[in-house]
């Protein structure tokens, strides 16, 4: 209460996750107060605080209050955020201001009030509170009050010191808070699914490194840029570190020269999941991501995944695996990367792919065509030639051996060479199909 406003308007944040307790919690607790405040940095001033079982918002700019409720609502860990105002601790007060946030509201005929107290020091029980202040607001407004379908709910919470009275409610994500689970590599293409797989996992509590692999020098660096966008919406929900990029075009040409057609894609994605696992070894991360779907398309059979999966030796996991198109490309808009998904920018998918790719791979054939492939110095090869985009994530630390800033490569080199590109955008490719 240092220093605070008497009237200060507050978004409440709660949380629930069964079973968090002792040191979890507090683990819990701070990992989301510290993504809140890097996700809403520079918007208004605002104070995080940790109450009982909630994260109060403090917000210095009235204006700003529905923005700040409206980002918190993206966080992994939030479950409601409550945009509220704090009284004090007594009735007369809370219903004072009750009717104040009454007023200010345009025509509402019915309400209910709904209270819960987390410090139960207080003498009135919530029944009692929602008794009283409702009798209240009624006589004062000749609002109706109605339990079932209310025009609008006064929520009144009476925390340790104060009591805060609101509104308005929003749902939020849910999930765990970034950082609570570790680290994951997520395969990160510029199509519709992989962004929901890597959205997925971040709400269960990872923290994402994402590596895309381009078709350049064969294709422009379009597919880059727009996984770029694609990780800065998912940068809202304060847990996408960083991006990796890998130019794959020249590796995929030499597999295109050894490898009989039908198993391309597979040594493709064999090599992509062995660069994927180096970078992970690197980020100490334990698992990679996919945005797989079974039977979606030719490479993503029983028999394929199969034959990719054995290729790498941390776990893989495909988080869509059993969801229908429709159902991924609705959560693709809830998450907001939709819209960029479905802008056309050729990657490394779009070259060398042969008419008829193997869809029933055979173990022994993929093993002998591996076999011949010189793919420990390919693996190296794409290692050498990475870059990267870092993005705001406090859960995630680069590590020693590719440290911010990435010096010649990185961001800016992306960013330098992307007007070259723009520029021979549609000559560069002679082998798109
Ligand atoms: P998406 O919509 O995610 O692009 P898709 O339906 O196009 O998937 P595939 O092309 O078979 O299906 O890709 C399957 C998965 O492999 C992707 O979800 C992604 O995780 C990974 N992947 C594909 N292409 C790339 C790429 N260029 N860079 C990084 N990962 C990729
Ligand atoms: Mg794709």
């Amino acid at each position: 209460m240092k220093g605070a406003l008497p009237n200060e308007r507050v978004c409440l944040g709660s949380y629930h996750e069964i079973g968090l307790k002792g040191r979890n919690r507090t683990m819990f607790e701070r990992r989301l107060a510290d993504n809140l405040r890097a996700v809403l940095e520079g918007l208004a001033t605002v104070r995080v605080e940790r109450l009982t079982s909630r994260i109060a918002v403090h917000v210095s700019e009235p204006a700003k209050v529905d923005e700040v409720a409206q980002r918190m609502a993206l966080v992994p860990g939030i479950n409601t955020v409550t945009v509220a105002v704090r009284t004090a601790r007594d009735i007369d007060s809370m219903a004072a201001m009750a009717l104040a946030e009454l007023g200010a509201m345009g025509e509402v005929r019915t309400f209910a009030v709904s209270a819960k107290r987390s410090n139960t020091d207080f003498p009135l029980p919530s029944q009692e509170i929602n008794r009283i202040l409702g009798a209240r607001i009624r006589e004062a407004t000749g609002l109706g009050v109605d339990l079932t379908q209310p025009d609008v709910t006064v929520g009144v919470i009476v925390a340790q010191g104060h009591a805060y009275v609101s509104t308005k409610r929003l749902s939020g994500v849910g999930g765990l808070p970034t950082g609570v689970s570790g680290t994951l590599v997520s395969l990160l293409s510029a199509g519709i699914d992989s962004p929901v797989a890597t959205w997925r996992m971040m709400r269960r509590g990872a923290v994402i490194v994402g590596v895309h692999f381009s078709g350049r020098p064969h294709v422009s660096g379009a597919s880059e840029r727009l996984v770029t966008r694609i990780a800065k919406v998912l940068e809202r929900n304060g847990g996408i570190g960083r991006v990796y990029i890998v130019p794959f075009g020249d590796i995929q040409s030499e597999v295109a020269l050894m490898v009989p057609p039908d198993l391309r894609i597979i040594m493709y994605r064999r090599l992509m999941m062995r660069v994927a696992q180096e970078i992970a070894t690197v980020e100490r991360a334990k698992a990679i991501v996919t945005g797989e779907s079974l039977g979606q398309v030719a490479s993503q059979t029983l028999e394929n995944i199969a034959a990719v999966d054995e290729a790498a030796d941390i776990p893989v996991f495909r988080p869509l695996i059993g969801n229908d198109k429709l159902e991924i490309m609705a959560e693709a808009r809830r998450i907001g990367t939709y819209e960029l998904s479905i802008e056309e920018a050729p990657d490394c998918c779009t070259l060398f792919m042969p008419r008829t790719p193997e869809t029933h791979a055979k173990p022994a054939m993929v093993r002998e065509a591996w076999d011949v492939l010189p793919h420990e110095r390919m693996v190296a090869d794409a290692i050498a030639s990475l870059e990267w985009v870092d993005f705001r994530c406090p859960g995630y630390r680069p590590p020693k051996r590719w440290p911010t800033p990435s010096g010649a490569s990185g961001s800016s080199a992306l960013e330098a060479r992307a007007s070259a590109d723009r520029a021979s955008e549609r000559v560069s490719n002679p082998w798109r199909t």
